[in-house]
């Protein structure tokens, strides 16, 4: 597909993060001044990351600092994916919620209970200050069969000095102690995330582009939800690891810079 094709088939670019807009906090190129002229073109940007350990509120600010958010701007995270599907599907269940205190004060806010003694649902997310009290938590809960949600199956997160483990690794680590994986999990490739976003921003799937670094996340996401895909050379993914995957992207750039 020809850039001019793309831009003019698209209403909403869903952007990654790591690797797509920035590397260690840092924009890409020229990144401003490209999304600045992608919404004088009349496009909705949407920021979409699995990581569940932030809330909508800190990308904002990050996004903020960094130099990078508009207020025409979304921010969509698979914690709040996990808010709408829990919202729509399990609708007051009590749940057991691994996460980071600012998640769960999110979880609150949109109206999910939390309960550490008697859930009904467990949901692991990316708890950066796990604790062995917590594992064990879960581990009990999983054993007893509780409904078991994750919100992103990503096996690392990267860092500026490499990666470290995330939510897959987690998913892993539980497998081999209860003999449990997710029933659900929520975040991209997956289609409950894909929902979310034509619920909350009112676009069509088919009118969205996802961009992107990673084959199995981002350019899966959006093949399974019937999006546009972008692939950037600029993080995970080299012109030669592409070929390594199945899925194939719409267009593949250096960089989003090179969207224009
Ligand atoms: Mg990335």
């Amino acid at each position: 597909m020809e850039k001019e094709q793309l831009l003019e088939s698209i209403d909403l670019f869903l952007l990654d993060l790591d690797g797509t807009v920035y590397v260690d906090d840092r924009p890409i190129g020229a990144m401003r001044a490209t999304l600045a002229r992608l919404r004088d073109l009349g496009k909705k940007l949407v920021y979409l990351t699995n990581n569940s350990s932030k809330t909508e509120r800190e990308y904002r600010e990050k996004l903020t600092r960094v130099g990078l958010f508009d207020a025409r701007d979304g921010v969509y995270t698979s914690g709040m994916a996990t808010i709408e599907y829990l919202n729509a599907h399990c609708a007051g269940r009590r749940v057991y919620l691994v996460g980071t205190d600012a998640l769960k004060a999110e979880f609150r806010a949109g109206g999910i209970l939390l309960d550490e003694e008697n859930p009904e649902i467990c949901v692991l997310a990316y708890d950066v200050g796990l604790t062995f009290q917590t594992m064990r938590r879960l581990d009990a809960f999983l054993r007893q069969g509780k409904p078991y949600f994750a919100t992103h199956p990503d096996d690392v997160c990267p860092t500026a000095d490499g990666s470290m483990p995330d939510v897959g690794s987690f998913i892993a680590l539980f497998a081999r102690s209860a003999g449990r994986v997710p029933d659900r999990i929520i975040g991209k490739p997956y289609s409950d995330m894909g929902e979310g976003l034509s619920r909350r921003f009112g676009v069509p799937a088919g009118r969205m582009c996802m961009v992107g670094d990673r084959m199995h996340t981002d350019i899966r996401f959006a093949n399974n939800n019937g999006m546009k895909s972008v692939l950037v050379l600029s993080g995970e993914t080299t012109a030669a690891t592409m070929r390594d995957f199945p899925d194939v992207p719409d267009l593949v750039l250096p960089d989003f810079n090179a969207i224009f």
